[in-house]
């Protein structure tokens, strides 16, 4: 059987936790696709070049040299020999960005973002995949771009589900049949268009790509390794006393994350639903304790409520000028023009 793992940013922030990364790999002896962000802060990091790169400002040099400095100290953690080709393919992967920044920004800014942003995932991947190959944890790096096929909406791709299912038969099922535990090392959060650019699916993708790919795989399961130990009652950012939930429905989880449960994307959950597959979110910190599981399970535990808290909301009051309600014809209006200007509704009363 075949499991999903995905492993966020702060999973494999520096040196230690790529390592841990690897001790948690070999827990499992089963087949397995692990999907993986890019390291830290990494893609904040690149967002800042994007940006420092159309505002022509000068510091996106700079901006990079940061990202870049971050990845070759990792590496000089994890690897003694610095003879490691991992070394050079890490550096010509920097060259590819350093060669795009040189000249003049001449398609859209999305474009450009998805280009340079999508680097993350690919450095973070080469990385853990050398990595654990140098420690005897066999695996083979996979470059999810010629698997997950989406349309050319730079940065919130749609999914080509028809394609990306028959690739993955393709180019992954296959590496299954093999006698021995398969590992593949892969990378969330991008894909590409049919011209063949990289696209990415929006922030925090990573999370529905392990979805994406455990429904094509008909995964036993996903696996979403958290520095909590599981889904939690709320934020404890915002709230003492928080409680992990045990076992929770696709159906409360998708609300909890569609409403802002930061732990896991929204989008993740769909496709699990529909084959059934049982999502787990775990700590990485201690692996071995059980976490939250989301399934099918209707039963609902009422014992304690779920808190979402949310930043920067704004109320609107509107109201008839003529005496009357506002009723459904006046809300079509009204939720018309938001739905024109990209705003979203978090709660409303009528
Ligand atoms: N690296 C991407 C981001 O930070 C995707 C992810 O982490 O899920 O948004
Ligand atoms: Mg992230």
């Amino acid at each position: 059987m075949t499991k999903v793992y995905k492993f966020g940013g702060a999973s494999v922030k520096d040196a230690n936790a790529v390592k841990n990364v690897g001790n948690i790999i070999q827990l499992y002896h089963g087949n397995l696709v692990v999907v993986i962000s890019a390291m830290g802060k990494t893609t904040n990091g690149l967002e800042k070049v994007v940006e420092a790169y159309f505002n022509h400002d000068e510091k996106c040099v700079a901006y990079l040299e940061d990202v870049k400095k971050y990845h070759l100290d990792i590496l000089n953690d994890l690897f003694e020999n610095k003879q490691h080709p991992v070394f050079t393919d890490i550096h010509n992967t920097f060259i590819e960005i350093e060669w795009e920044i040189e000249a003049e920004p001449t398609r859209e800014y999305d474009y450009v973002y998805d280009q340079i942003v999508s680097v993350g995932e690919l450095l973070s991947t080469k990385i853990v995949s050398a990595y654990l190959n140098e420690v005897s944890i066999k695996n083979t790096w996979i470059d999810v771009r010629a698997i997950i096929q989406t349309d050319n909406t730079y940065r919130n791709a749609k999914i080509d589900w028809t394609l990306t299912e028959q690739l993955v038969q393709k180019n992954i099922q296959p590496l299954f049949d093999k006698k021995e535990q398969t590992v593949i090392i892969t990378q969330g959060f991008i894909g590409s268009s049919s011209e063949l650019f990289t696209t990415t699916l929006g922030r925090e993708g990573s999370d529905f790509t392990a979805g994406i790919l455990a429904y094509c795989i008909n995964s036993e399961s996903v696996v979403i390794w958290k520095d909590v130990p599981g889904m939690l009652n709320a934020d404890p950012k915002w709230f003492d006393d928080t409680k992990k939930i045990d076992n929770i429905s696709y159906h409360e989880a998708v609300e909890l994350a569609y409403y802002g449960a930061s732990v896991i994307h929204p989008k993740t959950i769909k496709p699990l639903h529909n084959k059934n597959i049982p999502l787990y979110i775990k700590s990485f910190i201690s692996p071995i304790e059980e976490g939250t599981l989301i399934n099918n399970n209707t039963i609902k535990d009422e014992s304690f409520p779920s808190f979402i808290f949310k930043m920067n909301q704004v109320l609107i009051s509107i109201a008839a000028k003529d005496y009357s309600f506002i009723v459904e014809d006046n809300l079509s209006q009204i939720f018309g023009v938001f739905a024109n200007l990209g705003i979203t509704i978090n709660l409303m009363q009528n």
